[in-house]
């Protein structure tokens, strides 16, 4: 009899504790260094609410400053990553919207903002979401997990943005580079004493890292024609001539049919992954072999999740990719 009840005692116990257990591991799981590292920030936002321009609506809403970041964190970074690389993307975006305002607020807004200090346009500003449409677009299982992770990493960052000398940094930043960032000066012109080119170790890990375009001759000496009539080829002569490259490998300019291209004209015109491209001509056929996916400069997002793998935390890896920057409160 008394064995009996011990079993069912025993029983019981296993029914409790089993559930407990399996949501204690699976959270530690999920959140990944969510707890390390990152104590409850006293600090508050530096502005407690943007006006935001929401593309796909036509309508400006404001939005409490925390909950825009989160869209944003949401729309730009893939909410699997590790947390301390979501936290990067948390100040990143901060920093990058901040300064935006700073300067709208100096010169006014653009018109495609319809007055609003920001816009949900990716090509624009940067891409953002919100809680009810992303848990639309991946599903309630993703809201459950995923939204309170964002959340909790732009809490716990909170106030916290990227500085250079005292001013905010314009924090711009890409999918995944080439091994090597590249400096901005050789991608938009202008230097930029943080956005300079550094290393960024694990893209080559990254799912982006290589793509390649093929098409025939004919048709790329037809869209070097679209974008510039002048252009021509004589028999015999090579088709890509004169390339300058930057220390990352990107292109700078590219000469082609006695024309010349500058990187991010040259990559939107053949929709190319990135500027970092390898040519092969071979008989009719033209293949681009492109390394990293997106302009290049700033914070690469797969570089920063590798980083966060080897254990360090968001402010290092910001420090790592934006030379010279200070990571913390800032108030305007
Ligand atoms: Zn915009």
């Amino acid at each position: 009899m008394r064995k009996i009840a011990f079993i069912i005692i025993l029983f019981i116990l296993l029914v409790l504790f089993v559930p407990y257990l399996f949501v204690a591991v699976s959270q530690r799981y999920i959140g990944s260094g969510l707890s390390e590292n990152t104590p409850p920030s006293g600090e508050s936002e530096p502005v407690d609410s943007i006006s935001v321009y929401v593309a796909d609506e036509d309508k400006v809403a404001d939005m409490d400053f925390a909950e825009y970041l989160m869209g944003v964190v949401a729309a730009e970074m893939p909410a699997s990553f590790n947390a301390e690389a979501l936290k990067a993307q948390a100040v990143a975006a901060r920093s990058y919207t901040l300064t935006r305002m700073l300067g709208y607020e100096r010169d006014g807004t653009p018109p495609e903002h319809k007055g609003a200090m920001t816009c949900t346009d990716p090509t624009h500003c940067k891409a953002w979401i919100s809680k009810g449409k992303a848990i639309e677009k991946w599903g309630q299982e993703w809201g459950d997990t995923y939204w309170s992770k964002i959340s909790a990493c732009v809490l716990a960052t909170k106030g916290s943005i990227m500085t250079y000398n005292g001013e905010p940094v314009n924090a711009v930043f890409h999918s995944t580079s080439s091994g090597r960032t590249e400096n901005s000066k050789d991608v938009w012109g202008g230097d930029v004493p943080y956005l300079v080119s550094v290393e960024s170790p694990g893209d080559a890990l990254s799912p982006k890292y290589e793509a390649n375009k093929q098409i025939s001759v004919e048709e790329f000496k037809q869209k070097i024609r679209g974008a510039k009539p002048e252009a021509s080829w004589k028999e015999g002569d090579a088709l890509i001539g004169n390339i300058v490259k930057s220390d990352a490998g990107g292109i700078i300019s590219i000469e082609t049919g006695g024309v010349t291209f500058k990187t991010t004209e040259f990559r939107n015109l053949f929709g190319l992954a990135s500027a970092h491209v390898d040519f092969d001509v071979a008989g009719d056929t033209v293949t681009m072999n492109t390394k990293g996916n997106g302009h290049g400069v700033g914070m690469s997002q797969y570089g920063a999740n590798y980083l966060a793998g080897q254990g360090m935390g968001y402010a290092d890896i910001l420090k790592a990719y934006y030379t010279g920057v200070e990571v913390g409160p800032w108030q305007k």
